[in-house]
């Protein structure tokens, strides 16, 4: 028996050509205007690998799989694979998922103005080091430290690279080599792996932790000071909320206690909130605490994400007392952490915009302001384009956004959405194919349907979900 087999799978693995011979095949040399050469050529070694393990696996008599050989059927695995290099990387989508700073999706998308100047910083020369007056060598930040310090109130400010880089940046440059102070309570994980205590071992200061879980008061953190203690940190719990007996110290606490023994004070407050002037406030996240109100409680140093609330590019943004600045200025880090100028122009061009009042434009501020009849009327109109699409079950249904990556995680904003039933798929299959269709569509499955919010879909998005869901019908 194993003679045979053996003679038999021996027999099929020569039913598959050289590279070289497949490379010549119609089906193959079809995909060259798609791929450079040497990865065509890599695409094709591994798919007649594949198929050549399984040829040699074979146990049993081998005539179906002969068949599927003498159809050159590998031809097909060597397509899909040239789709896939092809889907591969950052490509635009549609998130009808209701999450508005998708993290997955990649947060905030910025306003039009604002995208445009980041597109001409990218395509021109520009002033970003240099003074037009003396001709001399400028800092790149210079401006817009100004605009985020007329924005918030502050003495000074700085950006780097994501929120990230700058608690990195602040615990070095305040704290290297000594002790940061820091509730039980605040011990926390932001997106997998980004995690207080690993974060202040990088940044080379020793965590001293007080309190407990649920209650740490300003008491605590007084008894722990001694003469390693260099910074009193707080850390905003965006993605968690601890409910019940809860206590914790406050900003102006901290910023008070610092003064009294000569530290500083740093508050990491991530998501952001900045209720801008002439804008509707941002009234629907509840307690999520105001980048504003923390800076006037008299800590030293704030920081929070350009690309979470704020709805700028991805920045992490230090603003605070100018001393407090300056020290963070001349840490080495900050030049490794330092903006390019298209991040650099984005912020600008959004800080200008909600210096003039316009923040409520800002992509995300108006979903997030979306007026819930609003949403119920795209909901109708989407519903009444999808029902043209033949082989959909459609109806419009309440439903709840969310604000996304991690920020106000208990905040669920009513919405109306569409609810979409496929004749042949189900939920998740449905899901999938629109992932991968045309444009790429993220939506949220739910029970027994596919949920389309229409809060997070940008100008034009309704027209590319209605070609999404036609060329899925095809
Ligand atoms: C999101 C967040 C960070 C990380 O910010 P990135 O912009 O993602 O680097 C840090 N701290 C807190 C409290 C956050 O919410």
């Amino acid at each position: 028996m194993r003679e045979r087999n053996g003679a038999a799978s021996g027999e099929l693995m020569r039913l598959l050509p050289s590279v070289d011979e497949a490379l010549q095949r119609p089906e193959v040399r079809a995909l060259a205007p798609r791929v450079a050469p040497e990865l065509l050529t890599e695409l094709v070694r591994a798919a007649l690998d594949a198929w050549r393990r399984t040829a040699k696996a074979e146990r049993g008599d081998g005539a179906t799989l002969r068949e599927r050989l003498e159809r050159a059927e590998w031809t097909r695995d060597v397509a899909a694979a040239v789709a896939r290099e092809e889907r591969a990387g950052l490509r635009r989508v549609v998130n009808a998922s209701g999450v508005v700073l998708h993290t997955g999706l990649g947060r905030a998308p910025v306003h039009e103005e604002v995208a445009r100047r980041m597109a001409e910083a990218a395509r021109s020369y520009g002033t970003l080091e240099i003074e037009r007056e003396s001709g001399e060598r400028g800092q790149r930040d210079a401006r817009l430290g100004v605009l985020i310090s007329r924005l918030l109130g502050c003495e000074a400010a700085i950006a780097v690279n994501n929120n990230a880089a700058a608690v990195v940046l602040a615990l070095s440059a305040l704290a290297r080599g000594k002790e940061t102070v820091l509730s039980r309570g605040e011990l926390v994980e932001i997106g997998g792996s980004f995690r207080m205590p690993d974060v202040m071992a990088a940044a080379g200061t020793t965590l001293r932790e007080v309190g407990t879980t649920n209650r740490t008061r300003i008491g605590d953190y007084r008894a722990a000071l001694g003469p390693a203690s260099a910074l009193l940190l707080k850390v905003h719990t965006s993605n968690y909320r601890v409910r019940g007996f809860v206590e914790e110290a406050t900003p102006a606490e901290l910023g008070a206690l610092g003064r009294e023994f000569g530290l500083a004070s740093f508050y990491d407050l991530g998501s952001g909130r900045v209720d801008a002037p002439g804008a509707p406030e941002l009234a629907m996240l509840g307690d999520e605490p105001d980048v504003r109100g923390a800076l006037a409680s008299g800590v030293d140093v704030i920081s929070f994400s350009g690309d979470k609330l704020l709805g700028a590019p991805q920045a992490g943004i230090l603003a605070g007392r100018a001393a407090t600045i300056a020290r963070l200025r001349k840490s080495p880090l900050y030049r490794a952490m330092r903006l390019d100028k298209v991040t650099i122009a984005g912020l600008e061009a959004t800080f200008e915009l909600l210096l003039a009042g316009r923040g409520g434009e800002l992509p995300t501020r108006a979903m997030l302001l979306a007026a819930p009849e609003r949403l119920a009327r795209d909901a109708e109109r989407l519903a009444a384009g999808l029902r043209g699409v033949p082989g959909l079950a459609i109806d419009v249904v309440a439903s709840t956004s969310q604000p996304g990556s991690g920020s106000a995680p208990d905040v669920f904003l009513p919405t109306t959405a569409v609810r979409v039933r496929h004749a042949a798929l189900g939920p998740n299959a449905l899901a999938a194919a629109l992932r991968l269709g045309e444009p790429p569509v993220f939506a949220r499955v739910q029970d027994d349907g596919l949920l389309l919010d229409p809060r997070t879909l940008l100008p034009g998005d309704e027209e590319r979900l209605l070609a999404a869901f036609r060329s899925l019908s095809r």
